[in-house]
């Protein structure tokens, strides 16, 4: 007998249909003997509604009550869920995150979990029912509702499994476990049997939302490998777990893209020392996070400011380098339809021209970059969005992901 966490995201609890369809699987899981603690995202598309009626309201919601507004769309859920499953003969029983044990720091929005009190959990279990719980929030020291950040369940998922023991922390969702890329928009996507840690760590981070980054985050810490898994169709689906010699002899593992990015560029900036200090100043005063930063001398006086932030931010971030550029003399070029696409992959750690074969595919492709960043097992670049498909599309198959079985370090070539 073991213990087994499952989450289910929104697409998997869309429909009463499909909450059935989930509470028939957990109760051929606890069938075979296993306890099981269940982890649950709002209905489809439900947090959306959520985000969009508090910004219908204010530009600028109060924190504390849009965490107590966005977490609603999980306690539906899992109450729903809970019903389902009794309804079958399944015991069970739900708990909002608050009630079952979820502690995180005071983080309104993207709070942290800090630790996980599991008696609650831990009694019912011994009772032999099956506990659900709603994902994506917590509760403060203050007791007041947090939550996780958008794709936080995956997060609630991970701790739960840490906090509990648990033998297995299974994700379930709407693909068959971690592609090459997102599938949904290159069909010839291969799945991937293994992913290491700090691969899907990037990945996660670079846009391919099939889990969120902090659970990777705190899978790696903690050693708690993810098995990823399809809601609907049976498969072994994509472990996430440390990194193997199968892991290292794959050049490159996947290929993620984040439409959420603008680009802001300053010229003709005064070379002052500290002078990026004080263009970078006001942006992290008002909490905007900056992506890629690059600076290229223009002539022996001046030089070129360029970096990145999350389109979210775009409009506010304009506004407060408008009144930069003109206080320092310079002039801005920015916009706000581009995209980054990065390559990740362990392989690239001991091999070399990945870069060159990446910037040449894309360059013969009439696809221009604007900027770049590079870490150990990545390369980010931003280009155009309208580009982002065919230059996913173009990467995808130079580096034949399309036959990902059989990469290896020989396809640099
Ligand atoms: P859930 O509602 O189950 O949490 P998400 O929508 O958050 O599901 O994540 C699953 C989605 O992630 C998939 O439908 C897919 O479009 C997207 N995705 C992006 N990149 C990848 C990838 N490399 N492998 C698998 N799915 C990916
Ligand atoms: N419901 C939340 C969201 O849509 C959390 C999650 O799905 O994991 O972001
Ligand atoms: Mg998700």
């Amino acid at each position: 007998m073991a213990l087994i966490i499952q989450k289910y995201g929104g697409s998997s609890v869309g429909t009463l249909d499909r909450l059935r369809h989930v509470a028939k699987k957990i109760k051929q899981t606890r069938d075979q003997g296993h306890d099981v603690v269940v982890v649950v995202s709002a209905m489809y598309g439900e947090t959306d509604r959520l985000i969009q009626l508090a910004h219908a309201l204010t530009a600028e919601p109060d924190p504390r009550e849009y965490d107590v507004l966005v977490s609603t769309g999980e306690q539906v859920a899992v109450s729903l869920l809970a019903m389902a499953l009794i309804t079958s003969q399944c015991p069970a029983r739900s708990y909002t995150g608050h009630q079952a044990g979820i502690l995180t720091d005071k983080n309104h929005t993207k709070a942290r979990i800090l630790d996980v009190e599991t008696d609650v959990i831990q009694y019912d279990l011994s009772k032999g029912e099956v506990v659900v719980v709603a994902g994506f929030q917590g509760r403060n020291e203050r007791g007041d509702i947090t939550t996780l950040g958008r794709g936080g369940s995956d997060t609630t998922a991970v701790a739960l499994a840490i906090a509990l023991k648990a033998d297995e922390c299974q994700i379930y969702t709407d693909v068959d476990g971690v592609y090459t890329t997102d599938p949904h928009l290159i069909q010839d996507a291969c799945l991937l049997q293994k992913i290491s840690f700090e691969e899907m760590l990037e990945l996660a981070s670079l846009g391919a939302k099939v889990l969120q980054m902090r659970s990777v985050e705190l899978a790696s810490k903690y050693n708690m490998p993810i098995r990823v898994l399809s809601t609907f169709r049976d498969g072994p689906g994509t472990l996430v777990t440390h990194e193997d010699k199968t892991m290292r002899n794959r050049l490159i593992s996947g290929i993620a893209f984040s439409r959420e990015e603008a680009i802001i560029a300053l010229s003709g900036v005064p070379k002052q020392i500290g002078i990026e200090g004080r263009i970078l100043g006001d942006i992290s005063n008002a909490h905007i996070e900056i992506d890629m930063i690059a600076q290229n001398a223009t002539s022996k006086d001046t030089a070129d400011f360029t970096f990145t932030v999350s389109r979210k931010d775009y409009p506010k971030t304009l506004k407060l380098i408008d009144n930069i550029a003109k206080e320092l003399g310079a002039s801005t070029n920015s916009s706000a339809k581009v995209a980054k696409l990065s390559m990740v992959g362990i392989g690239m750690r001991s091999h070399a021209g990945v870069a060159s074969k990446m910037f040449k595919c894309l360059g013969d492709a009439g696809i221009s970059i604007q900027m770049i960043t590079t870490s150990e097992i990545k390369i980010s670049v931003i280009i155009d969005e309208v580009f982002i498909e065919k230059g996913v599309q173009i990467l995808h198959q130079a580096f034949d992901l399309d036959k990902v079985s059989s990469v290896s370090m020989s396809n640099i070539e």
